[in-house]
């Protein structure tokens, strides 16, 4: 499809989308695709205005009904489905059963939250009082300020907004500069399914329910210091959270931070070498290694060493790559000629520090002279060094060896990131080690399955520097609401708790 069709079929005027300052390139061919006029602060701060008008109407609106804007926004979801897969692959370079995935992500989350608009359920709590009943009552928290990273540019959006919507909240979105199409794309949706929502319920959807900032950091910057968002939730560079998560503190605002990972995966001896290599191929390569939980660091058992990594190497050498939008390809392209740099400085350090590098060139690719393809890289160390703590968003595999489980397991834990691990294993002990209490400390610790590719019904998130904030499944939800414990007495007498006493005469 070409992309003024593509625009089209999702709503947008592709001619329109051709003056301003933010230029907008596809990396499948570094070529421009769009112009846009990015928000300055002003006009930012009257978006939020208008989000924080729409969060005093909609949070009267009961939640089931709500939920019922989700459900119609699922089904937007699901009728632009292959619109939107292939905006995201024009735009972030994902191949293209990829791009279909992150739109079936977004519809995963509408279908959770319309469940949990009828679920957001508060505990009751025995009162030590007689004639009093304790009770938790959970209420809709404000304007949702939502950052968000090109690597996945709709669906991180959408977990957010998905549970946002059915809490009771406006958002504010800013998009990630380099991928502000599939932003204005899912807002049309979103239209639509309020024009929707507003003709089949008769409750009309407020004006600035959803709004969109388009631009850098600097439009970021505004939602991250207005006392108006109440909630920061921002997916990014651990650098970004850095600077994030201090102001939103500052002016006492919530941050849920969803930053960098390092991910590894420990290979037993017992392991299933042909499960692994399958897990290890997508969570390594796929996505060109632009994953946050992308699989960076393989620690294999020295038993199995010999056997494992020249089988890697000839998977590595076989693996397609290419224009993401055609053939057999597996791997796309870097998102732009700073990440092949920050690749290529990472590879040069690996070399320094003793590392031997198999693949990582640059690719050329016929039609896509102006991307920036890569052979994916393996880089095999003699022990865990410095290079091999940071995370560099490319397809680089750093492979060192262990001996006991406990040195593998410490090995894992050995890096400022805490996102997503795995074990390889068919012994039971070391599985339930590796996701007991003194395993793995990352959020997501996976048993014979790679890092990568999070189902949403999990709570999504890790701890150390990745942040710590917790999106998406499980109980994420409470992280969008406000918390109030009421205590109800319905006796004539006030007795006061720990048995205070405080009467006159
Ligand atoms: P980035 O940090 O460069 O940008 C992310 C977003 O933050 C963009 O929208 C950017 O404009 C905005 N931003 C940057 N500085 C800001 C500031 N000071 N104030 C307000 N907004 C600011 O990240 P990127 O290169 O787009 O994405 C890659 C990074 O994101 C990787 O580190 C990856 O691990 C991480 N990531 C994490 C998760 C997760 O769930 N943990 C998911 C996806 C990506």
């Amino acid at each position: 499809m070409k992309l003024d069709k593509v625009l089209k079929s999702l709503g947008l005027d592709g001619k329109a989308l051709k003056k301003g300052d933010l230029i907008v390139r596809s990396p499948i061919t570094g070529g421009e695709v769009a112009r846009l006029v990015c928000d300055d602060a002003k006009g930012a701060a009257k978006k939020i205005g208008k989000a924080q008008a729409a969060f005093l109407a909609w949070r009267q609106v009961p939640a089931p009904k709500r939920g019922e804007l989700v459900r119609l926004l699922g089904e937007e979801l699901r009728a632009h489905k292959a619109a939107l897969g292939e905006l995201v692959s024009i735009e972030a370079g994902k191949i293209t059963t990829e791009g279909l995935g992150e739109v079936q992500e977004m519809i995963d989350i509408c279908d959770f939250a319309v469940g949990l608009s009828r679920q957001l359920y508060g505990l009751t709590i025995a009162s030590e009082r007689p004639g009093h009943r304790m009770a938790e009552t959970w209420h809709p928290l404000g304007v949702v300020g939502v950052i968000t990273a090109f690597n996945f540019p709709v669906a991180v959006w959408s977990w957010n907004t998905a549970l946002a919507l059915v809490a009771g909240n406006s958002v504010v979105w800013k998009p990630s500069e380099k991928t502000p199409l599939t932003a204005l794309a899912s807002a049309k949706i979103f239209g639509k399914a309020a024009a929707r929502f507003a003709k089949e319920t008769g409750t009309a959807i407020p004006d600035g329910l959803l709004e969109v900032l388009i631009g850098a950091r600097e439009v970021g910057e505004v939602m991250v210091d207005d006392p108006r968002v109440a909630l920061v939730s921002a997916t990014g560079s651990t650098r970004m959270g850095r600077e994030v998560a201090p102001r939103v503190a500052k002016r006492f605002g919530r941050s849920l931070l969803e930053l960098g990972g390092n991910n590894a995966m420990i290979v037993c001896p017992s392991a299933d070498l042909k499960l692994a290599e399958r897990a290890i191929l997508f969570s390594a390569v796929g996505t060109a290694g632009q994953r946050c939980t992308s699989l960076r660091r393989l620690i294999v058992h020295e038993e199995i060493y010999g056997k494992l990594l020249p089988r890697l190497k000839k998977l590595y050498g076989q693996v397609p790559v290419g224009n993401p939008l055609e053939g057999k390809a597996l791997i796309g392209p870097l998102i732009d000629a700073a990440a092949f740099e920050a690749m290529q400085n990472a590879l040069k350090q690996a070399k320094a520090e003793g590392g031997k590098v198999t693949g990582g060139e640059r690719v050329s690719v016929a039609g896509c002279s102006g991307g920036y393809y890569v052979k994916p890289a393996i880089v095999e160390l003699a022990k865990q060094s410095p290079v091999m703590t940071h995370e560099t968003f490319a397809p680089i595999l750093y492979v060192v060896k262990y001996k006991t489980l406990a040195e593998a397991i410490q090995l894992q834990n050995d890096v400022p990131q805490g996102l997503s691990s795995c074990i390889f294993t068919r012994d039971v002990r070391e599985a339930e080690l590796f996701t007991s209490a003194t395993g793995s400390d990352c959020g997501i610790a996976n048993v014979n399955i790679g890092p990568s590719g999070a189902e949403i019904g999990g709570a999504f998130g890790g701890e150390k520097e990745t942040g710590g904030g917790r999106e998406s499944g499980s109980d994420a939800w409470k992280a969008y609401m406000r918390r109030a414990t009421n205590t109800i007495n319905y006796s004539d007498q006030l007795p006061l708790a720990q048995g205070v006493k405080f009467d006159i005469g």
